[in-house]
């Protein structure tokens, strides 16, 4: 029977980033990845350079795009809205090159990886846990960390299933006159009132574009076609080929909540970590894999287990914002034409896409431009 200190289940941003930190820390680390690598991720890949800070990996090498524009507009209204915030950066990256990156920076480290592995099972004892695979493996740890996104093995097992909450699909599209790419690579586009509490995008890649929608339900009922009703808003895609087009969970944050035992902590999408106005979730998957690999390593050796620092550490760094997005999104979506209008509005969004600026910053620039207008703010 194999012996590891960590299992990290899932390879994807989350579970790659921290197996290759708790690597670093010179921990027997092994990754276990239920697809063969690599694997695609229904994804818009939409990105923040602020990223960088945390991976302190080159991971350029996957950026296929940077978008400093965008444009806004409804399904009922004719007429876009097009800005190019100063502070707007935005990195379209490859999911395919940047996941294969955290994995091979994660055995370059030292973590063993386990790919073609399904988990189907973990559980908690007081000296390890024991992990067991569909081929009849059982492989034990001290500690496991369950980044096995949104319908987590390890969540459910450990008593911290807490469910997505949303749902998207997301299409890859090859126009057949490359000058397409060329005149709207600097942007992207973000279309509302196809669907309730939800958007529709454009993201310019290398040589397609993500093309998708998503919302805060978990069936979406009529989703392929509410997508295609969105699409043919593009003229510019209309002779485009479709490469894949697939749909999958959205985690988006549930507010505080417990994501660690004794010896399990989640992290990324099985935690739920993703915005809950925005559907970004790479940067937190990244960040709470970070944070899971050094409270593990800090935690293990002191105390031979995780306390409740792990919970802790995340709700104050991540899902505390959290809940003023879900504020600002209550609010945007009683109408998004008019928000998206205003300035000063695109502006702090611009500002959050580079954590330049946080939800609650954001929140009083939606009120501030509701009471430009003689609209009173909402009291929440
Ligand atoms: C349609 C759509 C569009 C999106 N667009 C964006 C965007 O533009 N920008 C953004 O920031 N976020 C976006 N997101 C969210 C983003 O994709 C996720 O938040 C992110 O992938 C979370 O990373 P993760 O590592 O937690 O989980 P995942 O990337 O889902 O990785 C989990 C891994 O665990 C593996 N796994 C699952 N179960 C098991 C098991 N039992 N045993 C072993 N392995 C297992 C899976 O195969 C997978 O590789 C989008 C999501 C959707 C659905």
């Amino acid at each position: 029977m194999d012996r590891y200190d960590c299992i990290v289940v899932g390879a994807g941003p989350a579970g790659a980033t921290a197996a290759r930190r708790l690597a670093l820390n010179g921990l027997k680390t092994l990754l276990i990845e239920k697809e063969a690598l690599p694997r695609y991720k229904p994804c818009g890949g939409a990105t923040t350079p602020a990223i960088a800070k945390i991976l302190d990996i080159d991971h350029l090498m996957a950026v296929e795009q940077v978008v400093r524009g965008v444009t806004f507009f409804s399904r009922d209204e004719q007429e876009d809205c097009t800005f190019y915030p100063d502070s707007m950066k935005v990195q379209m990256i490859s999911r395919v090159d940047f996941d294969m990156r955290l994995i091979e920076a994660a055995t370059s480290a030292g973590a063993v990886l386990m790919e073609g592995t399904n988990v189907i099972s973990v559980e908690e004892s007081e000296n390890h846990i024991t992990v067991r695979t569909a081929g009849g493996d059982s492989i034990t740890g001290l500690v496991v960390v369950g980044a096995d996104g949104a319908k987590s093995v390890v969540a459910r097992n450990m008593g911290l299933y807490r469910g997505p909450g949303g749902a998207g699909i997301e299409a890859e599209l090859y126009p057949r006159d490359a000058g397409v790419l060329e005149q709207y690579a600097d942007r992207a586009f973000f279309g509302f009132g196809f669907i309730p509490k939800g958007y529709g995008w454009v993201f310019p890649k290398k040589d397609h574009f993500s093309v998708g929608i998503a919302a805060t339900l978990e069936r979406i009922p009529g989703l392929a076609l509410i997508y295609r009703q969105f699409m043919e808003r593009f003229e510019f895609l209309r002779d485009a080929r479709e490469g894949s087009r697939k749909g999958w969970f959205v985690s988006f944050s549930k507010g505080p909540g417990l994501l660690n035992t004794h010896r399990a902590c989640l992290a990324g999408d099985a935690a739920c970590l993703t915005d809950p106005f925005s559907g970004e979730g790479i940067y937190y998957a990244v960040l709470s894999g970070a944070i899971a690999a050094d409270t593990i390593a800090d935690e293990l050796e002191e105390r031979g287990g995780l306390s409740k620092k792990f919970t802790k550490e995340i709700n104050r760094r991540i899902v505390k914002d959290f809940t003023y997005a879900k504020w600002c999104a209550d609010i945007f979506f009683l109408s998004p034409q008019f928000f998206y209008r205003r300035n000063r509005v695109v502006n702090a969004f611009a500002r959050l896409t580079n954590k330049q600026m946080q939800y609650k910053n954001v929140l009083n620039e939606l009120r501030k431009g509701m009471a430009d207008h003689g609209i009173r703010s909402l009291s929440l």
